[in-house]
């Protein structure tokens, strides 16, 4: 299948204005079945891992993924399916806490361009820039001018990564508020989740709607043919790490990398 028709199903148009109330969390329409996900899930992470050989070895651009949810939607569990068998020497995967007084000294995408993948890498953000617009909107940590004024820097932010040689992407794991109680309930009741539970979860929790607003405002304004958003629905595991293995696959062919061709002659080299 072509990029063209996945981005039919998911992508954020430039210029569009998408309702996260009128997308369903638990849509499985592109996948007619589990089986069917996990089998396509363990075809595409084979092409990326060979797709990802030839960038590195081309060396010429690079692709980054950002990825930005409410708590609880998985965008660690995403990154360990989409790219637990890809060579972690092509990968460049960053978490962006709370800024560090350091970090917060400077401007806000200091941190995050320096996380900015090379030629040949493969980055993946888990969250990135888009804090600064979401976070920092809801609990008004910057003055409102300053968050206003984010999304045309963002936007050029992207457009000069991509200038440069790298395919910016941009995930939103699409998670049902019921789904993510389910999913912090579990995390304060099984042992071996309770690493993952912060008590500032359930304060984030009761923004929710402010925070729908904010990721709302995020995809109409910074969804844009050098770096679209993708809305995945994610109240499904499965279906959710087999749709971003495959945006992720399609999008590295769109790329085309190749391995380069010999700086020497090899015919008639033999190796005694
Ligand atoms: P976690 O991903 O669960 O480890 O949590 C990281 C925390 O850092 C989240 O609560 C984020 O909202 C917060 N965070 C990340 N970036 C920023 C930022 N730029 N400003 C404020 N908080 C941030
Ligand atoms: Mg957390």
């Amino acid at each position: 299948m072509s990029l063209k028709a996945f981005d039919k199903h998911f992508m954020v148009k430039e210029g569009g204005r998408p309702s996260l109330a009128r997308i369903d969390p638990r849509d499985k329409s592109f996948f007619k079945s589990r089986e069917e996900a996990e089998e396509s899930l363990a075809e595409d992470t084979a092409a990326i891992n060979e797709l990802q050989d030839k960038l590195y070895a081309e060396s010429k651009q690079s692709l980054l993924l950002v990825l930005q949810a409410p708590d609880a939607a998985g965008k660690d569990g995403t990154i360990r399916k989409v790219f637990g068998p890809v060579d972690p020497l092509g990968l460049k995967a960053h978490s962006f806490k709370k800024p560090t007084p350091e970090e917060l000294s400077h401007d806000f995408l200091w941190r995050v361009h320096r996380k900015a993948p090379a030629a040949g890498e493969v980055g993946i953000f888990n969250r990135s820039h888009y804090e600064d617009v979401l976070v920092v909107r809801v609990h008004g940590l910057a003055p409102s001018k300053v968050v206003e004024a984010r999304y045309e820097q963002i936007n050029a932010f992207e457009k000069h990564l991509s200038f440069y040689g790298t395919r910016v992407v941009k995930v939103y794991l699409h998670l049902s508020k019921e789904e993510q109680r389910e999913r912090l309930q579990e995390r304060i009741d099984m042992p071996h989740k309770n690493w993952k539970y912060n008590p500032g979860d359930l304060e984030e929790r009761k923004r929710w709607d402010e925070y729908r607003k904010a990721y709302e405002i995020m995809l109409r304004r910074c969804s844009k043919a050098h770096a679209p958003w993708y809305i995945i629905p994610a109240d499904r595991n499965w279906y959710r790490n087999a749709c971003v293995a495959r945006l992720v696959r399609l999008t590295l062919e769109d790329m085309k990398p190749r391995y380069p061709e010999a700086e020497f002659d090899p015919t008639g080299v033999v190796v005694e």
